[in-house]
C-alpha cells in the first residue's frame, strides 16, 4: 500500500521537475516551410517563438538579418521576402537559439534577455550566470562590402523585373540594374543598399 504522504510528495515533485524543463535536452521544434510564389512561408514561426519565451518581433530581427532578406509577421506565421529552404531557417533559427538563448555556462535554454546600461545580457535561470549577448556580425560583413554605395561592380544579369530592371543575384543580394537585359554581364555603380536590395546605375 503507497502511503499517502509519499504519494503527495512524489505528485508534488513531479510538478517542480516537469514543467520548467531543466535537466531535460531542449529541442528546437522543427522549422515547417514552404514556398509560396516568390515568398517563404515559416508557418511554425510562432510556435518556435512561444517555445523559445521571446518576442515574436526579437526572432523576426534576428531571422531576416541572418537570411539576410526583408519579412513580416502574419499571425502565427512569418513570411519572408525571396525563396528559401527549410534548412536555410532552420540555420538561422539555431543561431538565434545559440545566441539569444543557450547559456553558453551550464548549456540549458532557462534564460532571459535583460538590458542592462543598454547592454543586451542573457541570464540564466538555471545556474545564475550571464554573458553579454554575443554579437554575430562577422558573417554579414563580407557581401556587404561586395555592394558598398558608390563602388563599381561588375554583376551578370540573369532576369526582369516587373517594372522593367535587370535582376542580378549574389549571395543573399539582389541586384537592379536599370535597363539591365538578361545574359548581359554589365559594369554597375551602387546608388543604394537597403537591406540585402542592391539598387544601382550604369557605370560607364
Ligand atoms: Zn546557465
Amino acid at each position: 500500500m503507497v502511503d499517502p504522504y509519499e504519494a503527495l510528495l512524489k505528485k508534488a515533485y513531479e510538478h517542480i521537475t516537469e514543467p520548467s524543463g531543466t535537466g531535460e535536452r531542449f529541442v528546437i521544434p522543427e522549422v515547417r516551410s514552404y514556398i509560396e510564389g516568390k515568398t517563404t512561408v515559416f508557418e511554425n514561426f510562432a510556435e518556435i517563438a512561444d517555445t523559445f519565451r521571446r518576442e515574436k518581433e526579437h526572432l523576426m530581427k534576428s531571422l531576416v538579418g541572418e537570411l539576410g532578406t526583408a519579412g513580416k509577421i502574419d499571425g502565427n506565421r512569418a513570411i519572408f521576402n525571396g525563396k528559401f529552404e527549410t534548412s536555410q531557417i532552420t540555420n538561422a533559427v539555431r543561431s538565434y537559439f545559440n545566441d539569444y538563448i543557450l547559456c553558453s555556462e551550464c548549456g540549458r535554454p532557462d534564460t532571459r534577455l535583460v538590458k542592462d546600461d543598454r547592454i543586451l545580457v542573457l541570464r540564466c535561470d538555471a545556474c545564475g550566470s550571464h554573458r553579454p549577448v554575443r554579437k554575430r556580425k562577422a558573417r554579414a560583413e563580407e557581401p556587404a562590402k561586395l555592394f558598398e554605395e558608390g563602388k563599381i561592380v561588375d554583376v551578370h544579369i540573369q532576369s526582369v523585373s516587373k517594372r522593367g530592371d535587370g535582376v542580378a543575384r549574389e549571395g543573399k543580394y539582389i541586384i537592379y540594374v536599370p535597363g539591365g537585359k538578361p545574359g548581359q554581364t554589365v559594369k554597375i555603380k551602387v546608388t543604394r543598399i537597403s537591406g540585402s536590395i542592391v539598387f544601382t546605375e550604369r557605370a560607364l
